[in-house]
This record gives structure tokens, sequence and C-alpha cells, in this order.
């Protein structure tokens, strides 16, 4: 099962009224977590980038470009 199909299922169940305490709230913070698995494209400068999701500035360490903002976690990724 892809995120992308993991996300949309648990959003459909995130309208379902649940007794058990915390679970809405549980549940929201997962599909946040796995949202931010799914790679988002910088906003690129010229030795740094923007995260898409944070908007906070993630420097490159010589030819090093992380694959997950340090700020957020967001998975991203250095292309045009
Ligand atoms: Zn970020």
């Amino acid at each position: 099962m892809t995120i992308e199909k993991a996300m949309k299922i648990l959003k459909t169940v995130d309208g379902i009224e649940c007794r058990f305490p915390g679970y809405t709230t549980a549940l929201g913070i997962a599909v946040q977590a796995l949202e931010k698995q799914v790679p988002k494209k910088m906003h690129l400068g010229t030795a740094w980038g923007v995260c898409p999701t944070c908007d906070r500035i993630v420097e490159t360490i010589q030819f090093f470009k992380p694959s997950y903002c340090p700020h957020c976690g967001q998975a991203v990724i250095w292309e045009e």
C-alpha cells in the first residue's frame, strides 16, 4: 500500500465517530506524519532551499542536500 492510499483511507476514517478518547487527535497526528513522508520540491536558492512545508531555510553543505527538512521532517526533492 502506498503512503497516498493509506492517507486517503485514514482521512476517510477521520470523519467517523469513535468512542475511544483521543482517537481523532491521534489519527490527525498520524496523517500529518504520513504527509511529511511524501517528498515535496524545495524552493531553490543558490546554496540553500526553502522548505515547502515550514518555509524555513535549509542550507546545503558542499554537495550534500538533505532528503528531509531538519526543521520539520518534511521529505524534500532538490530539483527545479
Ligand atoms: Zn520544513
